[in-house]
């Protein structure tokens, strides 16, 4: 069960709320966000119900929840949630194209890139300072230097900088310089790092985890909103399968299942998905694909010289591909916008 203080709630009053949990048994969880005062009831549910604290002084509305992800449930918010960047809507049929290479490798490069993401149509640029790599003797990305060079691509082009933190102890560093915070697949579950991101008030980039259920990265999403972070974006990335052919299997019906549970946005990264740049036609295809299906964006690793690319280079396509892939879209948007 949630309980949800209106806005001008007092402290006093929240404490009453939390003393009356404790009395009857169950464990409070208190998430004092920018927007909201959130107490989570914590305990079996099955012995209460919202009439116990609905009319205490301060409280907005109960909500009892048996999932056991709240926060991020439809049932708890109606209405899809829009995460604003800068100026840039994502999700309730807000799309947003995020693009850029897999790492900020030097200024030419990712300036370069900036500028032709900015020039087809992309809303946000994407480039990787720290690196999560299989290898410990790959290159594991320019740490702040790196930031660094994305700040000015952003002062270049305009574009909102999305890139990847790796550790709590480096939130407060990366989200100095960054405008989305992403954390990848192989991080979903370092329940730290959620939570470190849950306590500042940028938005954050859930990359959902290898062989992660739908399940298991909703409460990664729940970790990071109980800590006061509303805006999460859900990114599906591709899971590991059987399927030997292509890096990832695509898991596109996570998108409606998505958002039938949850009112996140979920936008999809198919360079991950498939791995493939041999794919292009197929993995132009695919992207429509996500978007047909419901995706709220796609995130896309593109180069100016993809065979230079430090890493990832198999799956990251050229300018000339993203320039056709940025038409498809649009001519796909224009489609789907006609069945509305
Ligand atoms: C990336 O986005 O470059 C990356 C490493 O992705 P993932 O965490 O999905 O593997
Ligand atoms: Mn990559």
């Amino acid at each position: 069960m949630i309980i949800i203080m209106e806005s001008n709630s007092t402290q006093e009053q929240i404490e009453n709320v939390i003393e009356k949990i404790k009395k009857l048994g169950f464990r409070p969880h208190l998430s004092q966000g920018e927007e909201k005062t959130i107490i989570g009831v914590i305990g079996d549910e099955r012995k209460i119900n919202e009439s116990l604290f609905k009319t205490l002084p301060g409280v907005e509305n109960v909500i009892p929840i048996l999932k056991p992800y709240k926060l991020v449930s439809r049932e708890f918010k109606k209405e899809s949630t829009i995460v604003k960047v800068d100026g840039v809507l994502i999700g309730n049929g807000h799309r947003v194209i995020i693009a850029g290479p897999c790492s900020v490798e030097n200024e030419e490069q990712i300036i370069a890139s900036a500028e032709i993401a900015r020039r087809y149509g992309a809303h946000l640029l994407r480039g990787g300072a720290y690196k999560p790599r299989t290898s410990p003797y790959t290159f594991q990305g320019l740490g702040e230097e790196g930031l660094k060079l994305l700040q000015k691509a952003k002062m270049f082009t305009g574009l909102p900088i999305v890139t990847e933190v790796m550790e709590a102890s480096e939130v407060e560093l990366v989200a100095e310089y960054a405008d989305v915070l992403q954390i990848g697949a192989r991080n979903m579950q370092n329940f730290r790092l959620l939570k470190a991101v849950g306590k500042i008030n940028k938005p954050v980039l859930l990359k959902r985890g290898l062989s992660a259920t739908l399940q298991e990265f909703l409460m990664s999403a729940e970790y990071i909103l109980s800590e006061g972070n509303y805006n999460v974006i859900l990114c599906e990335r591709g899971i590991r399968t059987f399927v030997d052919y292509t890096r990832n299997t695509l898991d596109l019906n996570i998108i409606p299942a998505v958002k039938k549970l949850s009112h996140l946005p979920i936008i999809v990264d198919p360079s991950h998905g498939t791995g493939r740049r041999d794919f292009i036609i197929p993995l132009s295809l695919v992207s429509l694909a996500a978007i047909a299906a419901g995706a709220d964006g796609l995130m896309i690793e593109m180069h100016p010289d993809p065979n230079k690319s430090i890493s990832d280079a198999e799956q990251t396509i050229s300018p000339e591909q993203f320039r056709l892939l940025m038409e498809r879209i649009h001519s796909l948007e224009v489609l789907i916008n006609s069945w509305s």
